[in-house]
């Protein structure tokens, strides 16, 4: 399990702040769509931007890149792409350490 630290934005040096964000992935060439849900990452509260740990980034990665392969390896378009979420839950020491933060 990963604990944010706090720190500045590097776009506009604003304050950060933890937060569960969702994120859209797509891939060239492929009409999948996968939607994270619950990603721990650090927002900007001036400029919104986002900062996800090296290591959750890896290993949302891990996971969604199969589905893509899946779908790209396909020879015949059996039906419409789907659209797939992967949800993660909120867990209690996440939701402490957030109101912690602020
Ligand atoms: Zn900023």
């Amino acid at each position: 399990m990963i604990i944010l630290k706090k720190r500045k934005c590097p776009e506009c040096s604003g304050e950060m702040t933890p937060r569960l964000i969702n994120l859209l992935y797509k891939r060239e060439h492929c009409d999948l769509q996968v939607e994270v849900i619950g990603i721990p990452a650090n927002v900007c509260i001036k400029c919104f931007y986002r900062i996800i740990p090296g290591k959750i980034a890896k290993y949302i990665d891990s996971l969604v890149d199969p589905i893509f392969q899946s779908q790209i390896n396909q020879e015949e378009m059996l039906l419409p792409a789907p659209h797939i979420d992967i949800q993660f839950p909120a867990i209690e020491r996440e939701r402490r350490s957030y109101s912690d933060a602020g």
